[in-house]
């Protein structure tokens, strides 16, 4: 069933944007500050080790073809349908690549959040009697109507998020629906999940999301929320709110009864209401540090439970005796995927110094493989910045390390789209630790590489962040392995690996990065209060 907001105007079909041949929009070749630009090779002539190779090879573009309907204007969901905001307000969400308006998005104001929160409310008893064993059967269908719509469900999130199509197609819609899969699976577990302990549902879920993974951060908090019985209003982020209300179609489609799940969009305003509100019962942020401590500002007096998924800033060591080929993989994993916008990215690279050239010019070579541009073209590994406020965030960042004296490696020699939000990515060399671009978040494709001499300086190293979320080692000593990630102060520790997710496995941070996990048993921890 479509959104049914009254609006005028018919629905807009929007697809690929054609390829702009006139501008290429992959990067060839790096150059670092200061030095004379390289000239644009081709793929292969600038391999380690010589090759000058000048083929001429190029991809072709390959841009994703499907057509995707979208509403020129979109209401709140409540109560099981979509309804035109109180407020009567809305604003524009655009395609971050192309700066082209996608659809008007209704601005929810108290009277719109005081609803969704009564329908959560009234929706909640039946909910929460519903047998488990049926909850489960609304999860597993959520999850197999998300895979039969996955294809539709990647574009969009591209289109409205900037993210190459890949990553979407390839990394959050298929992590979405195992979410939902994973979930289906505990509803009938929960009375033996917590031995000796009687789980009961908190009542009304307010959970609020980021714009930089927006329905993998919806899965990560609906999946468990439902299948522990409890009823949820979620405010997505106002940069991308388009797959959040399709998401609620789909619940539409499997007739999950009304008011179980609620979506008011809307901006931080939306977001203040749905935490003040006093009719809700659990609150979970996934967001900025600064925000999340203004959400436990106000939800401890009140003695709300709280899990706040906040932001990091990295290390991902290696050392001497790793496979430095996958390292550099997991280099470019950690830090240009989803263009750096991502809480757990590894934004401090932290080399050995023996091996610290040898790492430097490989990562220089594979920064000059990267193809930045059309997230819809399937060869894009770098797309668009999700906002203008992002990408003038990230400059920033840029500057300061300049300022500060660290060496700038980029992309060079490409062009990018005279429209929409671009930043080249990056890595800066001659990072020290008490720079500002090795301590703050920046939260974009611009990497700080350090190094070390001792493991106990690693580790140090590592640990030198007020933050707490991830980090990574790699290195081919398993007995290393263990002795340094039980002593790195992250979540999690990925080991030979990097920014890889599984819903089994219980993801969050500490220390400024919040607290609470989400996924595994650890995950419905937060849904559920123990009695007994
Ligand atoms: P943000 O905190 O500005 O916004 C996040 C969400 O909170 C948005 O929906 C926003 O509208 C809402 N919001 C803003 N102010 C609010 C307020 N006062 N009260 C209630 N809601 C409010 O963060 P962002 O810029 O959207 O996201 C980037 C940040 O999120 C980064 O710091 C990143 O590290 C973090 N993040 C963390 C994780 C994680 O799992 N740890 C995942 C993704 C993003």
């Amino acid at each position: 069933m479509p959104p049914a907001e009254s609006s005028s105007g018919s629905p807009t079909t929007a697809t690929a944007p054609p390829p702009d041949h006139s501008l290429p929009v992959d990067g060839r070749g790096t150059a670092s500050s200061g030095s004379a630009p390289a000239p644009a090779s081709a793929p292969g002539s600038s391999a380690p080790g010589g090759g000058d190779l000048e083929l001429g090879w190029d991809y072709a573009p390959a841009p994703e073809s499907l057509s995707v309907a979208i509403e020129p204007k979109y209401g709140l969901f409540i109560d099981g349908a979509f309804r035109a905001p109180k407020s009567r307000k809305h604003f524009t969400s655009v395609n971050p690549a192309t700066e082209e308006p996608l659809a008007e998005i209704a601005d929810a104001g108290p009277k719109d959040v005081e609803a969704a929160v009564a329908a959560a409310r009234a929706a909640f008893p039946k909910w929460s009697r519903v047998k488990p064993v049926e909850r489960a059967k609304f999860l597993f269908r959520i999850a197999r109507r998300i895979q039969e719509r996955a294809r539709e469900l990647a574009v969009l999130e591209t289109m409205d998020g900037g993210k190459p199509i890949r990553e979407s197609r390839d990394t959050d819609v298929p992590l979405v629906a195992a979410h939902f899969f994973h979930h289906a699976g505990w509803c009938d577990k929960l009375a033996y999940a917590f031995p000796g302990r009687t789980p009961r549902p908190h009542g009304v879920c307010a959970q609020i999301i980021p714009w930089n993974f927006p329905l993998l951060m919806m899965a990560w908090k609906l999946a468990p929320a439902l299948a522990c019985g409890n009823t949820v209003v979620i405010k997505p982020a106002e940069t991308t709110s388009l797959t959040a209300l399709r998401l609620a179609e789909i619940l539409q489609e499997c007739e999950l009864p009304p008011g179980v799940v609620n979506v008011v969009t809307g901006g931080p305003k939306t977001g203040e209401l749905l935490v003040g509100s006093p009719g809700i019962d659990k609150i979970a942020f996934t967001g900025s540090t600064e925000v999340g401590k203004r959400i436990a500002a106000e939800a401890a007096p009140r003695g709300i439970p709280l899990t706040l998924e906040l932001g990091g800033k990295s290390p991902n060591l290696i050392f001497a005796d790793a496979p430095v080929d996958q390292a550099i993989e997991g280099i470019v994993k950690g830090i240009w995927f989803n263009q750096g916008q991502v809480c757990c990215a590894g934004s401090r690279v932290i080399v050995e110094e023996s091996i610290l050239q040898d790492v430097v010019r490989r990562l220089e070579h594979r920064l000059g493989t990267l193809r930045v541009g059309d997230p819809l073209d399937k060869n894009t590994d770098v797309g668009a910045i999700n906002s203008p406020q992002q990408l003038e965030t990230i400059r920033r960042y840029v500057g300061i390390g300049r300022k500060e004296g660290a060496t700038l490696h980029e992309v060079n020699g490409s062009r990018l789209p005279r429209k929409g939000f671009w930043c080249r990515p990056a890595f800066f060399t001659g990072v020290q630790p008490s720079h500002v671009i090795a301590r703050e978040e920046i939260f974009g494709p611009v990497l700080a590489v350090m190094s070390f001499r001792t493991p106990e300086e690693a580790i140090a190293r590592a640990n030198d962040t007020p933050y707490g979320l991830s980090a990574g080692v790699w290195t081919d000593k398993g007995s290393k392995i263990f002795a340094i990630a039980s002593r790195l102060k992250a979540g999690v520790v990925w080991c030979n690996t990097y920014n890889t997710f599984d819903p089994t496995a219980p993801f969050g941070g500490y220390r400024e990065s919040g607290f609470g996990r989400e996924g595994g048993l650890a995950g419905l921890r937060a849904y559920v209060r123990l009695d007994g």
